[in-house]
């Protein structure tokens, strides 16, 4: 028998109103089984391991990510597939994490939340957790149709490290915008097999160990010297440069001036675009050839929870910063196209 593992980590999914305050607060699991009596129906065999504390999604970190990557290597042999009810404010980046830590990984990672909570009438919650489960269990051959980390949401099942939030109110709250999605349910659950990444022919193995010493420089019309310098003159280890359009910024001297002495004090530095669809190009227009010229790095079609995730876990590994500087730029994990 089929055998899936739920992980709660906590989310609007699973909250309740305070009386007192008003405000939303994780509660247990147990409500949550309460509110869908139609689990009891499904002919797979469901466990639930909860969090303590169970969170707000606002309150992950990278000790959590590691938690949940040895909670699902201790039970990889178990189960057949792992549902994770996580907050949706940081779903992607747990997402994106999980698909690097999680190396040749055979079985499906869902993960999945909701709008609304559980006990709400007009809960999204229902739909989200039971087709997240029928997809974690789903196989072809015997074997996992989707073995790969994945965030379930609103009809439209998307890569975890290509999936962004993009509305704090729709119930179609996620997006993938340079990756195809790998299912749809609709009447019938549909895969779309093409995109989705093969078995892996390696062992299992996690990786659970992060550098999350990382700056962030969001260009705008008119950011000062000052602003700048904050970020490069810092001690972080690596930047990254959230860009006009296609990977341009500003070729004022004293900006790249800024950059150019990150580069020799060995940052790394990454340009992703601030557009959530398309490529970033370094060399398409004058105002991204200097960036090329000096080594700042590529993240192509990246989301900025990819790149951020993945710097963290490449500089964790405590490779040589060329390594690191050349892996940022290829996929290992299927989160970009170069
Ligand atoms: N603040 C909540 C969280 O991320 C939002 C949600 O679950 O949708 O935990």
């Amino acid at each position: 028998m089929t055998k899936i593992l739920i992980i709660y980590t906590g989310g609007t999914i699973g909250m309740v109103n305070d009386s007192k305050t008003g405000t939303l607060i994780p509660f247990d699991f147990e409500q949550i089984e309460n509110n869908v009596p139609e689990l009891a129906r499904l002919d797979y065999q469901l466990s639930v391991h909860s969090f303590d504390p169970i969170l707000d999604s606002s309150n992950m970190n990278p000790e959590i990510w590691t938690e949940l990557a040895e909670l699902i290597k201790e039970k990889y042999h178990e189960f057949d597939g792992f549902v994770i009810l996580h907050g949706s404010d940081t779903m992607s980046y747990t997402a994106a994490a999980l698909s690097f830590m999680l190396q040749n990984l055979a079985k499906p990672v869902v993960l999945t939340g909701s709008q609304l909570p559980i006990g709400e009438i007009r809960t999204d919650a229902k739909e989200n957790l039971i087709t997240a489960l029928e997809i974690a269990a789903t196989k072809k051959d015997g074997k996992a149709m989707v073995p790969e980390v994945s965030v379930y949401f609103d009809f439209q099942l998307f890569r975890g490290n290509r999936s962004i939030k993009n509305d704090s109110e729709k119930f179609e709250a996620f997006s993938s915008p340079n990756y195809p999605i790998l299912a749809e349910a609709g009447v019938n659950l549909d895969f779309f097999s093409n995109y989705i990444l093969p078995i892996p022919t390696e062992e299992f193995q996690i990786h659970t160990t992060f550098n999350s010493n990382i700056g962030v420089l969001k260009m705008y019309p008119g950011i000062t010297e000052n602003a700048v310098r904050a970020i490069t003159e810092s001690k972080v280890d690596a930047i990254v440069l959230e860009s006009f359009g296609s990977g341009n910024t500003t070729t004022a001297d004293w900006f790249i001036a800024c950059l150019q002495e990150a580069i020799l004090n060995d940052k790394i530095i990454v340009d992703i675009s601030q557009c959530n669809g398309g490529s970033v190009q370094l060399g398409k227009y004058e105002t991204s050839r200097k960036l090329q010229k000096m080594g700042i790095l590529s993240g192509y079609d990246m989301t900025f929870e990819a790149t951020v995730t993945k710097l963290m876990y490449l500089m964790g590994k405590g490779l040589a910063i060329d390594e690191i500087k050349k892996l940022m730029e290829v996929p290992i994990a299927g989160e970009l196209t170069n």
